[in-house]
């Protein structure tokens, strides 16, 4: 499973975008006050050339920005967590990308959850229990 978009999901609940928004922006505002997103409802995947597969997006004019907090975005993180049980930072894979190079990806232990993949405050519960 790959890292979920949190902005993304933050960015649907908060202003209650469907499920098939996508964001094509990201972007930090000022001083760390949150982040501004532009996306749009995709019109369909390309069928060909490089980009085949792919998202398509409606024309510009058609796009819609949007900006979310720092607490929004850390109150959705919260809620996909306790969901899946899940590190939201790698997904629940435990590992991060170390780089991306032509000989190929290499991983290293996420440091969110030290390669657990289980998200952090769950974490901290079964360490608890296992003292008992
Ligand atoms: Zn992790």
């Amino acid at each position: 499973m790959t890292a979920p978009d949190i902005l993304a999901i933050t960015a649907r609940k908060v202003h209650s975008l469907s499920d098939d928004w996508f964001p094509v922006v990201y972007g930090c505002l000022e001083r760390g006050l949150g982040f501004y997103l532009i996306g749009a409802v995709p019109i369909g995947k390309y069928s060909r050339g490089p980009r085949k597969g792919q998202k398509k997006f409606p024309p510009k004019k058609h796009h819609q920005r949007v900006v979310i907090t720092t607490d929004e975005k850390r109150q959705a993180q919260i809620e996909w967590e306790n969901t899946t049980g899940l590190c939201s930072c790698c997904g629940g894979s435990g590992k991060q990308v170390k780089s991306i190079s032509i000989y190929g990806t290499t991983y290293s232990d996420c440091v969110a959850c030290d390669g657990t993949g289980k998200a952090l405050h769950l974490r901290g519960q079964s360490t608890t229990t296992n003292l008992e």
